[in-house]
């Protein structure tokens, strides 16, 4: 009795064992996948990633070519010439297209394989949107969030708090057909950036058409969300805007990466140079056919009827005295951050 006792209690504190040892490998099985979870979520903290990216449309064209590119910045200023691959990178990375190769991950997420993920938690205002006309801006943003996931309460809640938050009360109740075109753009904004659970914004050219009043309002929209978290995608044309308010540049022209900096780093590039404006780019062009006497600039970026000379402080002097022979009108300034774009996309 005693013995078979002794073996069934000892036959129990082994299974005892056993459990508690498989426990523990679930228990470290669980929390190492959670670690991996996390990592993959937030650890890297990097907004997007894109490896060898590449996109060629059904003619051929070839959109992206090879950009490899990462990011920590709250908000990317994605830039370049109309044509350079800017709203193609936008739908990739919204997972509205399918890369034809390459990977992107957003938010440490990789898009080909947690879009279900990424939508959640991203939202996308592209170029030539507007809000249905005959709802009011109230409305707007509450079936906004509705087709989010959110229930009729809390979208009509959460629509109040971000009216108010974004200073758009008076427009609550104006149908949408009645706002100017950037009212409109506005609006489509505050939607976009109305749910709590938005880590990301993708905004392509969402300030085309804003005067400046509404311009200074959409980033002041973009500035409280970032401020709560949120980091933003914004492609433009405006290099103020830039220079201004976006905390790191990717350029790109013809698919590939141009470069990447933060705006003051790009300008930093320029300190040693100025800009001449040509003032008459008809004389211009008919005193210097031959460009040889103007070895000392470094760079001409001609567009026809406006001109524009890049050259090193030391040399200027040289230039001066050529266009003041031939009596040919100029302006000398700083180089911008467009100055900067031409040099490198002209
Ligand atoms: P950006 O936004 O910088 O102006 P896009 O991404 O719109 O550039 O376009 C990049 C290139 O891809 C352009 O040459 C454009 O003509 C071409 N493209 C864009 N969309 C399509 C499409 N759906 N089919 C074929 N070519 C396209």
């Amino acid at each position: 009795m005693e013995t078979g006792n002794h073996k069934s209690s000892r036959k129990v504190r082994l299974g005892m064992r056993r459990e508690a040892v498989v426990a523990e490998n679930l228990e470290n099985e669980v929390h190492h996948i959670k670690r991996r979870e996390r990592e993959r979520m937030v650890g890297s903290n990097y907004f997007i990633e894109a490896i060898g990216l590449t996109k060629i449309y059904d003619n051929s064209i070839i959109a992206l070519n090879n950009l490899t590119f990462s990011t920590k910045a709250r908000i990317l200023g994605l830039i370049g010439p109309n044509g350079a691959g800017k709203t193609t990178f936008v739908r990739i990375a919204t997972g509205l297209l399918k890369p034809t190769r390459g990977t992107i991950r957003v938010l440490g997420i990789d898009v080909a394989k947690g879009l279900k993920e990424i939508k959640k938690r991203i939202s996308l205002v592209p170029q030539d949107v507007s809000p249905d006309s005959r709802a009011t801006v109230y409305e707007h943003v509450v079936c906004y969030l509705i087709t989010r996931g959110y229930s009729i309460g809390d979208a009509r809640k959460r629509a109040r708090e971000v009216l108010d938050l974004f200073d758009l009360r008076s427009l609550r109740n104006t149908t949408c057909l009645r706002l100017s075109g950037g009212q409109r753009k506005l609006v489509i904004v505050a939607a976009a950036l109305a749910p709590y659970e938005v880590e990301a914004v993708f905004l392509d050219e969402p300030t085309t058409g804003l005067d400046p009043a509404n311009r200074i309002r959409f980033w002041g929209l973009i500035s409280r969300r970032v401020k709560e978290g949120v980091r933003v995608l914004v492609t433009t044309h405006e290099m103020e805007e830039v220079e201004e308010r976006v905390e790191e540049v990717v350029m790109i022209n013809r698919g590939r990466l141009v470069l990447q900096d933060r705006s003051q780093d790009i300008l930093s590039l320029f300190k040693d140079k100025i800009c001449l404006d040509i003032l008459e780019p008809n004389k211009f062009h008919n005193v210097f056919k031959d460009r040889t006497s103007l070895h000392s600039v470094e760079k001409i970026v001609d567009l026809g009827t406006a001109i524009t000379m890049y050259v090193s402080k030391d040399a200027y002097e040289h230039l001066l005295d050529i266009l003041c022979r031939h009596s040919i009108e100029f302006k000398i300034r700083r180089c911008t951050l467009k100055n900067a774009f031409l040099w490198w996309t002209s």
